[in-house]
């Protein structure tokens, strides 16, 4: 790997005698990690069950790292979204963020959803995640990560920051801002981004990064937090983006962030984190966190975005929908879904987030849980739903066992034939391996019919 002469000199400012560790730290092989859904299983319940030798990240309770030799994307764990792949050290700035079950959170750069599935985890069901990505074939890949680790409670947008803020002003109590940046940390994953440094480098991402974190202040309500993070080690894209937003607005403050082992603060000690690959096992990021003071009059700053919140213009479609076999199918819920924030559009069910409201027609890839569908008056359960269900909330259930060759097959899609003492009437069952949901097949007769969603099978 051959670094460009002008990033080293910067280097070598930045870390002074530490420069020759990291200089070293560049020629090593990059780490892998994963971090296990809390929403699906505890940290301890996959020490039990994990396939592979697996190390704790030290920053991260759900963090571990594994080995390139266990192909994580290759194990039907993954496929039941027990845990997402991520590099150590870009676990820090969610978990930095303190987000609260019922909280409104906005992920303002957000594809393809390692921070978000981070975020979604930490609503525990409650509030709201707008994820949201300026790339809409990127923000494809955010929703499809978000489904995958069942987190229902979303709003998937691909938006100009400056066309949230119109709606969202003041409305947010956390904000993450995982900016574009030239991505230095990264280096010794992705090699061929030193190419592209080459020719673009920080300098075209400084006004980048000011513009989305204007906005972002913008909508981050009185007393709300805001993370910004970045990929990237250069000065003018972190300490100093920092510095513009904090000059720039003057009812943003600095929180100070406590440094762990292996952490260092920012340039001129400014109490931020930045981690680098020569002291902790991770590639490198930096994170800083800032507050909007609250106002001396407590009040907030139109506080809601105007709108009708959840309240129903298709009646005739729900009506529909309780017509149809889809309370059969909720039958077997243990929780059926609240009717009022149950919406039928075109013949698709979404189960809305709390705080979602209708008119601001965003471009939206996704709101809130897509339920299923609906035609000719047959209901059809979707990948989505299944993903968001927990083990033992649907009773009608086909558990196997990870080793049992049926789990593979069915995620390629084919029929699954039952053994003896598997009996299913006619229906829908949900298909899980030890006990966590996978999707969904049609029992008749002595097999079940493959509804796994063909887009994600196991190819
Ligand atoms: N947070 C993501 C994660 O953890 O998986 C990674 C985000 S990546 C560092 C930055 C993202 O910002 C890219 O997906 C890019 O498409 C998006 N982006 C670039 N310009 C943007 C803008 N003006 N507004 C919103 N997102 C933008």
């Amino acid at each position: 790997m051959r670094l460009p002469e002008l990033f080293l000199e910067r280097m070598k400012e930045l870390l002074g005698e530490e420069y020759e560790l990291w200089l070293e730290s560049c020629g090593q092989m990059p780490v892998q990690g994963i971090r296990v859904n809390p929403a699906k299983l505890t940290p301890g319940q996959w020490e039990q069950i994990s396939p592979w030798e697996i190390r704790r990240v030290p920053w991260n309770l759900n963090g571990y790292y594994c080995q390139e030799k266990s192909r994580p994307a290759r194990d039907v764990y993954y496929y039941a979204g027990l845990y997402y792949i991520q590099e150590p050290s870009a676990m820090a700035p969610a978990e930095l963020l303190g987000v609260k079950p019922g909280h409104k959170v906005l992920d303002l750069c957000a594809a393809p959803g390692g921070k978000s599935t981070q975020l979604g985890a930490r609503l525990e069901g409650r509030g709201l995640l707008v994820a949201n990505d300026v790339s809409a074939s990127r923000a494809k890949a955010l929703l499809k990560n978000l489904e995958m680790a069942g987190v229902a409670n979303i709003c998937v947008t691909a938006e100009e920051p400056k066309r949230l803020a119109q709606v969202f002003s003041g409305f947010f109590d956390k904000i993450l801002v995982d900016a574009p940046c030239s991505g230095e940390g990264m280096f010794r994953k992705e090699p061929e981004l030193i190419k592209s440094w080459q020719e673009r480098g920080p300098k075209e991402y400084v006004p980048v990064q000011r513009e989305i974190l204007k906005q972002a202040v913008r909508m981050l309500r009185p007393g709300g937090e805001l993370v910004y993070s970045t990929c990237t080690f250069s000065v003018e894209e972190d300490e100093g983006a920092v510095d513009w937003i904090l000059a720039e607005e003057p009812d943003m403050e600095l929180v100070p962030l406590a440094l762990w082992e292996g952490a260092r603060p920012g340039a001129d000690k400014k109490p931020v984190i930045r981690l680098f690959p020569h002291r902790i096992r991770g590639e490198g990021h930096f994170v800083a966190k800032l507050k909007k003071r609250q106002r001396e009059d407590g009040g907030s700053e139109g506080g809601k975005a105007p709108g009708e919140g959840v309240c129903r213009k298709d009646e005739k479609e729900l009506e529909l929908l309780e017509q149809s076999d889809y309370l059969e199918w909720e039958r077997f819920l243990a929780r059926p879904f609240d009717r009022h924030r149950l919406t039928v559009q075109f013949g698709q069910v979404y189960f809305l987030p709390e705080d979602f409201r209708r008119d601001w027609g965003f471009r939206y890839l996704r709101t809130g849980l897509l339920v299923g569908s609906l035609r000719r008056g047959r209901f059809e359960p979707s990948q989505a739903a299944a993903m968001a269900l927990k083990s033992g909330e649907f009773a009608r259930a086909l558990s196997m066992d990870r080793e049992d060759e049926r789990v593979i097959r069915y995620l390629k899609g084919e029929t699954v034939f039952l053994k003896e003492g598997e009996d299913f009437s006619k229906g829908w069952v949900l298909v899980c391996v030890d006990g966590f949901p996978l999707g969904w097949a049609k029992a008749a007769g002595g097999s079940l019919k493959n509804k796994y969603y063909p887009g994600w099978r196991w190819m």
